[in-house]
């Protein structure tokens, strides 16, 4: 069973008809001898906001390929492809065995024909929940990590803010900044998930923009002095908001700009000219850059995770056939914490 995207979406939010579940017919759990290529059970998939982009075709070359289309190349069955993780079922290369459990860029599929493994990283810590490995262990929680700790260059008592705060990433970079001692608000949209933040990630504060008619008002009520570090994930309205209470030489790590993903033409930015007035450095970056970082990154959370000294939250969907409700449910705030999908426990 494969999930393939139907045709491209020029503008507006993914329907679950854009996408189709397929059955393949049989496949050989073997893979070519010498070919260097891996096969994978997939078990848990990861739905992340830029997989959005990838359902537009872009004339301009992007940092991610677009997907192919089902209805072009139904032969050749190309499924959506995402960030997932996996259990080597057979194996011709030399760095993974039969058994290993590993995560990557994988097919929405029930197995996974990986012919260029070097891409893909083993688990080592299989005492872990395997599924943090699409979130808080995988590239969710490295872009966090160095969003938070390398492109927001925080100083202890900053004020910081983080939107889509109750999100996966939101989430761990509310609690890297508590334990580096921020003083650190989020937002979100819905009053449980503030709830959440509040009670369960020890974010000091947190509010519904949703209920907010004036979100440069509310910010200010939660940072009379101002803002040192914005987390940036939602773009838009908030941003426009937050470059208003942002103090001089703050910092905007740029992570990304979901209120964007489902217009054909972004909306632009009115105020952006403060950014010279408050000496702001807003600076994009992109997890991809930064895997090098990821075998620190993974024994000090793993730790964090060990000590309990970190909350994770999944939002988990059970099947292969509900993959495109739950990526769907990403652009409407239906996911609470990090979206899973389950193909297969084991
Ligand atoms: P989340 O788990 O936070 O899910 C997305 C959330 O965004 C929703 O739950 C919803 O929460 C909020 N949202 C949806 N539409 C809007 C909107 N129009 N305005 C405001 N909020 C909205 O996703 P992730 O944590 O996986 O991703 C967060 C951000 O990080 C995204 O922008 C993503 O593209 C980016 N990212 C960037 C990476 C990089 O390398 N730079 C890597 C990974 C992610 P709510 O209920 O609060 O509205």
């Amino acid at each position: 069973k494969q999930v393939l995207l139907k045709h491209f979406i020029p503008e507006g939010a993914p329907k679950e008809t854009d996408m189709e579940l397929v059955t393949t017919g049989t496949i050989r759990l073997r893979v070519p001898e010498g070919s260097n290529a891996v096969l994978l059970k997939n078990l848990y998939l990861s739905c992340d906001p830029y997989m959005r982009m990838r359902m537009t075709k872009h004339e301009e070359a992007s940092y991610v390929d677009d997907f192919v289309p089902g209805a072009d190349v139904k032969a050749k069955s190309k499924p959506i492809t995402g960030f997932g993780v996996g259990k080597v079922v057979d194996s011709s290369h030399p760095d993974f065995k039969t058994g290993d459990y590993v995560w990557g860029l994988i097919g929405w599929e029930e197995y996974s024909l990986i012919t260029k493994p070097q891409g893909l990283f083993k688990i080592h810590h299989t005492e872990i929940p395997l599924s943090y490995y699409t979130g808080i262990l995988g590239m969710v929680g490295l872009t966090a990590y160095v969003g938070f700790y390398d492109i927001c260059s925080p100083k202890k008592g900053e004020r910081v803010f983080v939107s889509a705060a109750a999100g996966a990433v939101g989430q761990i970079v509310g609690q890297f900044a508590k334990h580096f001692g921020c003083y650190v608000v989020g937002s979100a949209g819905s009053d449980e998930k503030v709830n959440l933040l509040k009670t369960k990630f020890g974010f000091d504060e947190a509010f519904n923009y949703k209920k907010e008619p004036d979100l440069t008002k509310a910010l200010k009520r939660y940072f009379p002095e101002g803002i040192d570090i914005y987390f940036e994930n939602v773009g838009g309205p908030m941003l426009e908001a937050v470059l208003h209470n942002m103090r001089i030489k703050g910092r905007i790590a740029a992570c990304g700009m979901i209120s964007q993903y489902n217009l054909e033409k972004p909306e632009g930015v009115h105020n952006l000219f403060l950014i010279v007035g408050k000496r702001i450095r807003l600076e994009g970056f992109l997890v991809f850059d930064h895997y090098g970082s990821y075998p620190e990154f993974e024994e000090k959370v793993v730790q964090l995770i060990k000590e309990e000294k970190i909350k994770y939250l999944e939002d988990i969907v059970e099947g292969l056939e509900n993959a495109p409700a739950a990526l769907i449910g990403l652009f409407e705030g239906r996911n609470v914490g990090k979206q899973v999908v389950v193909v297969s426990r084991e």
